[in-house]
């Protein structure tokens, strides 16, 4: 992730939503997976992000200021149900993510849209020439 994501100055999704996932990516089944410390059983078979179970989730695992500079510290070991939470454009060309606008809007920042992600403007027509009088 480049230091210019959007996501680094938002981190609105990661304490909005229940982030809840199959048990066995933690640690404890997986290598490398989630830490399981970080983490508590849902049910059977889901465990859940510590700090977004409740009425005013927030992530254990999400550093700083929503909508000012913020890292998620477990960022190659995170679920799958955040790998596959999509920014709204990602990249200038992803699809539109009305959930990543919500999230947003709980915390008064405004969507997405696919010029913050550095699409070039469109560029103005080009002038026309004069014509050449022979
Ligand atoms: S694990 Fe990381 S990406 Fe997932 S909710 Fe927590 S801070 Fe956000
Ligand atoms: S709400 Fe959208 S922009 Fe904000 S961190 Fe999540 S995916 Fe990124």
């Amino acid at each position: 992730m480049s230091a210019d994501h959007p996501c680094l100055r938002c981190g609105a999704c990661c304490a909005h939503f229940r982030a809840s996932f199959y048990w066995a990516e933690a640690d404890d089944a997986t290598p490398d997976g989630v830490p399981v410390a970080m983490t508590r059983k849902l049910t059977p078979q889901l465990r859940v992000m510590r700090g977004t179970e409740g009425s005013a989730p927030r992530c254990v695992a999400l550093m700083g200021d929503i909508g000012g500079s913020v890292r998620c510290t477990i960022h190659p070991r995170r679920s799958s149900v955040c790998r596959d939470f999509p920014p709204s454009y990602e990249d200038g060309t992803g699809a539109h993510n009305p959930r990543c606008d919500s999230a947003r809007a709980r915390w008064g920042l405004p969507p997405l849209m696919p010029e913050d992600w550095g699409a070039p403007e469109p560029s103005a027509p080009a002038t026309p020439e004069l014509p050449r009088v022979a």
